[in-house]
């Protein structure tokens, strides 16, 4: 059966009034308006009347009547029914209802015909939900304040929303404290240990000097003896004292590695020179291993002089110590740029270094080599930390038995330094 058109229409208005989005209130303030116009004040007096008196105020709220209510308005209170919502709102009253109500009730009698005002709502069962309440006199000349409509558009969750992402910040910006202060906390336990080690180095020096000098004191006088316990110890006792001395002094290199001896600090590094001094420093060794060099095309990079002449120094005396002896000794020095960064290698086709030990070599003390090789296990824990203070990094490839390859990252030198073809 279809409907008339009028009826279709009230219908859907129905309809559309109940299903809404926001929650709708019908009020009639007829009788409010008749109690106000009963005082027979004007807007001051009125003004001044219900700040004083909250009674009055309340009197004028319990004469509003609720017409109709949406299903929305409803749950805003978490009620099923209008009866019931209509029976509990007195009881949900409070100072700040009482207030906006007064101001209300001011913006009509002094003849606005809307109001807004942000206000919290209490459900029945305790919730308190944020709502932005708009209310509009529809003009009624015969019954003034008769037909009041109201509607509550709800602000939690957007002020959920917004609570949670100011948390979020705060929690955030906490992070960026705590992450700063670790930081300070670790550059100041970084710097006691160099000091410490400077220290530690510096200071045992000494006695290891002394223990040397009077064990050689004491090697001479056994020379020409026949041999003894006595003799072997005092071997053992130098032997040791040595040692000891080529580790100390490691560890010395290594705590003062970092900071430059002298001067300000240069951005500008020709890596050519750098190499070369390293490869003269070496002289010796380079002659007697017949060691035979290619080396490419270097460039200018961010790294003081001194600690890259140190880094290839290291690295090349490895090359030579650790030359096998089944073929000539080869030296490939190469670079390349790597996106931001510039991607050094030091190639040689020694003894090659196998792959579980391809990390452990770069801590200090670590050796794979006896004492038949000189060495004092410092060199790549120095290189690694030249390079990685100066934000690079270096690591080895090798298969094991033929050769290595070192490879380290530095920054190119400041003033759009690249490589020169
Ligand atoms: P050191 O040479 O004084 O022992 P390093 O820290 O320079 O100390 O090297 C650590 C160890 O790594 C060496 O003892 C050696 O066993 C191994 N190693 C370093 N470089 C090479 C290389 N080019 N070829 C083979 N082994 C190497």
């Amino acid at each position: 059966m279809s409907l008339p058109p009028q009826s279709m229409a009230a219908d859907n208005c129905e309809s559309l009034f109940e299903g809404a989005p926001v929650a709708i209130w019908e009020k009639d303030f007829f009788e409010v308006h008749e109690y106000l116009r009963s005082l027979g004040m004007d807007k001051s007096e009125l003004r001044a009347y219900l700040l004083a008196r909250p009674e009055a105020v309340m009197e004028c709220l319990r004469r509003v009547r609720v017409v109709s209510t949406n299903y929305k308005a409803r749950s805003y209170y978490g009620t099923n029914t209008e009866e019931q919502l209509i029976a509990m709102l007195p009881h949900l009253a409070d100072k700040s209802t009482e207030e906006t109500f007064r101001d209300e009730l001011l913006a009509f009698a002094g003849g606005r015909t809307s109001f807004d005002a942000e206000i919290e709502v209490r459900t029945l069962d305790g919730k308190h939900r944020l709502v932005r309440m708009s209310l509009s006199i529809l003009p009624t000349p015969e019954r003034p304040w008769s037909r009041v409509a109201v509607v509550f558009t709800d602000l939690s969750e957007r002020h959920e929303v917004e609570t949670s992402l100011r948390a979020s910040e705060w929690q955030l910006l906490d992070y960026a404290d705590t992450l700063q202060r670790t930081n300070e906390a670790l550059k100041r336990v970084n710097s006691d240990l160099e000091q410490f080690a400077y220290a530690a180095a510096h200071d045992l020096r000494e006695p290891l000097r002394t223990i040397a000098l009077c064990s050689q004191l004491l090697k001479r006088m056994q020379s020409g003896k026949p041999p003894s316990p006595a003799g072997t110890a005092v071997e053992f006792i130098l032997d040791s004292a040595e040692r000891m001395e080529a580790m100390v002094s490691g560890l010395l290199a290594f705590a003062q590695s970092i900071e430059p001896p002298e001067g300000p600090r240069t951005l500008r590094t020709d890596a050519r020179l750098a190499l070369q001094e390293a490869i003269n420093n070496l002289d010796l060794a380079v002659r007697e291993a017949r060691a035979e060099f290619e080396i490419c095309d270097l460039p200018v990079v961010a790294v003081l002089h001194t600690q890259l002449s140190q880094v290839f120094q290291n690295l090349i005396g490895n090359a030579i110590k650790y030359r096998s002896p089944d073929r000539p000794l080869r030296i490939i020095i190469s670079c390349e740029p790597d996106g931001d960064v510039l991607r050094f290698c030091v190639e040689d086709n020694g003894q090659g270094i196998r792959q579980e030990y391809q990390e452990k070599i770069f801590g200090i003390f670590k050796r794979l080599h006896g004492r038949q090789i000189q060495g004092n296990g410092i060199g790549l824990a120095l290189c690694r930390r030249i390079v990685e203070h100066d934000g690079g990094r270096i690591w080895v490839e090798s298969d094991g038995e033929s050769g290595s390859r070192f490879i380290f990252t530095v920054r190119p030198g400041n003033s759009g330094a690249q490589l020169r073809s």
